[in-house]
């Protein structure tokens, strides 16, 4: 069928939205037409090409809409059924099994190549094929075709074309929270980096009872939104030095902190917040081969520093937990959101480099 998406033909490109022919869902896949997509900061690391995706491809990776068509096999959905889509994972190695499918040993060929784990791809274009797998889904476009692996049910009278940043930026930064760091209430937690993962990471984090919740950012609208949405403390990084303000609001350092820039200063200055036996997550994405410069004798008394991929979680469990506080209006994560047209998608990028939305929302 012909579809519309934002196609970019090299690494380094620019997208152009065009027509494209998508092909009908295989056996287990289901095609669904997209109600709105989120734009994460891995979409523009993949553009830029420091994922190995083959191009031209369509990127987009937080697409929610409803299904139109289902394969033969399928059995999660029907046709008609709104769902958030996510990442995928094989289901079947060590870590799929041990319920961890953000560390599946095959995540690189389900998610970054953006073709099909077998190397095919639905999607064509005037000069031939065009990968249409990003992340299991290539959600910037009118349709897509996804594994029903991809796909997580959700009710039918949510605002379905917010909920794709569930699928991935939200999930990563609440689910670092509730899944991976599991904070005791009143426990201490320091947030580096106030995007759409760290407001998301300080939502969760207030609504598991921490106290002191400080989040760190450069810019005081970010932190301005912080306490709007539980942060208790901020701290202006670049006007004030973050480690000694965070020591002096909590003595000694955080039980907690997160690291949600992607930055060696800012996970150095993460590490250092923290008190002995603390845990510092680090969730922020840098460019390969980059070197964090730790003071290992801060490391040798018990502080742990732990990776931490899509916030630990199972999306079918952590998407229908954060719809559940968000009916409750306990996590307003749309907060965070901006709509733009899937044909501003170039305007709705420099937004977000410039720090105008938190998190840009594309609607086909
Ligand atoms: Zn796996
Ligand atoms: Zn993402």
């Amino acid at each position: 069928m012909r579809i519309r998406a934002a196609v970019i033909a090299k690494a380094g490109g620019v997208f152009q939205v065009r027509d494209l022919e998508l092909e009908e869902p295989r056996e287990t896949e289901v095609l669904v037409r997209v109600a709105g997509t989120g734009v994460c900061h891995t979409d523009l690391a993949a553009a830029r090409g420091f994922l190995p995706v083959m191009f031209p491809a369509v990127l987009g990776h937080e697409g929610a809409g409803v299904v139109e068509r289902t394969g033969l096999r399928v059995t999660r959905v029907r046709p008609g059924d709104s769902v958030v889509l996510t990442w995928g994972s094989c289901g079947a190695c060590g870590p799929c099994r041990r319920g961890r499918p953000a560390y599946c040993d095959r995540f690189f060929q389900y998610n970054f190549t953006g073709r099909r784990p077998d190397g095919t791809t639905p999607l064509r274009g005037g000069v031939g094929e065009v990968s249409g797998v990003f992340f299991g889904q290539s959600s910037w476009a009118s349709h897509v075709v996804a594994d029903e692996r991809n796909v997580v049910p959700v009710s039918s009278h949510l605002p379905l074309e917010k909920l794709g940043p569930l699928g991935c930026g939200v999930m990563t930064g609440a689910g670092a929270v509730v899944c991976a760091l599991r904070p005791e209430p009143g426990s201490s937690l320091a947030v580096f980096g106030a995007g759409a993962v760290g407001l998301s990471a300080v939502m969760a984090a207030a609504l598991s009872g921490c106290d002191p919740l400080i989040a760190v950012d450069l810019v005081p609208e970010r932190l301005e939104m912080a306490r709007e949405l539980g942060a208790t403390h901020t701290v202006q990084a670049g006007k004030e030095d973050p480690v000694r303000t965070i020591r002096s609001i909590c003595r000694g350092g955080v039980d907690y902190s997160l690291e949600c820039v992607g930055h060696p200063e800012v996970l150095r200055q993460a590490v250092e917040a923290i008190r002995p036996l603390g845990v510092c997550g680090l969730v922020g994405m840098a460019s390969p081969g980059t070197r964090a410069p730790l003071d290992m004798n801060t490391l040798l008394s018990g502080r742990t520093v732990r990776g931490i991929v899509e916030g630990d979680a199972v999306p079918d469990l952590l998407i229908p937990r954060m719809l559940a506080w968000y009916e409750a209006g306990k996590f307003p994560f749309d907060k965070l959101l901006s709509l733009y047209p899937l044909n501003d998608i170039t305007q709705a990028e420099e937004d977000m480099k410039a720090g105008r939305t938190v998190k840009p929302v594309l609607i086909p």
